[in-house]
């Protein structure tokens, strides 16, 4: 069975974790996230669609990606996206120990200082893979918001096409969804043909975007 979206009783389990945005006040908004970068033509593939479309949009960036790509980096910045802290290496959380994963947090966290981003509000992780631990969850809660997805493009799968990327991401689509898709190089192919695809059809039926 593919699984779209989460089943109930994942969200119901972890419900310290954030799987769409809880907003009653506000209607036909998403919120775009990339995943895995800064990644060179990638990011800045996406960079230029979003200011085309004036939407900003959420980054979870990997620290030794953003501690190779400064630049790109400075550029997410500048152009007032969201930052959020997804490692230091990518790590899978339950494959980690607890303490070795927080390490892995800290990491990125100084560099996301060091290369200039401030947080504005409660500082954003997502846990690579989505594996998090109850243990993880529970030394993170209080600082971080543990931002998980509404809907994944499968984007970084070889197996899947542009057409079904945008498939996996416009069919689900609804109010306040947070939308998974990635600014690596393994999904690069996918997301640049089905992104602007998106965004086009999403505006036709309505939506807005915002950063989470
Ligand atoms: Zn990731």
């Amino acid at each position: 069975m593919k699984i779209i979206t989460p089943p109930i009783i994942i969200t119901s389990l972890f419900h310290s974790l954030e799987w769409q945005i809880n907003d009653a006040r506000i209607s036909r908004k998403l919120y775009l996230s990339f995943d895995d970068g800064p990644t060179p033509q990638v990011t800045d593939f996406v960079l230029n669609q979003l200011c085309k479309n004036s939407i900003k949009a959420s980054f979870f960036c990997i620290g030794a990606n953003i501690k190779k790509e400064p630049q790109l980096f400075q550029e997410l910045i500048k152009q007032q996206h969201r930052v959020g802290n997804h490692t230091q290496h990518h790590v899978n959380g339950w494959k980690t120990n607890t303490s070795t994963y927080l390490n892995e947090i800290e990491a990125c966290e100084k560099i996301l200082q060091e290369y200039g981003y401030q947080h504005d509000g409660k500082p954003l992780f997502r846990p690579p893979y989505g594996k998090i631990t109850r243990d993880q969850i529970k030394a993170l809660k209080h600082k971080y918001r543990i931002i998980m997805w509404s809907i994944l493009g499968y984007d970084w799968l070889p197996y899947k096409n542009p057409h079904q990327c945008l498939r996996n991401i416009l069919k689900p689509l609804r109010s306040n969804a947070i939308i998974v898709l990635h600014d690596s190089l393994k999904a690069s192919i996918n997301i640049k043909h089905a992104l602007p695809e998106f965004i086009k059809q999403a505006k036709d039926q309505g939506y807005t975007f915002d950063k989470i």
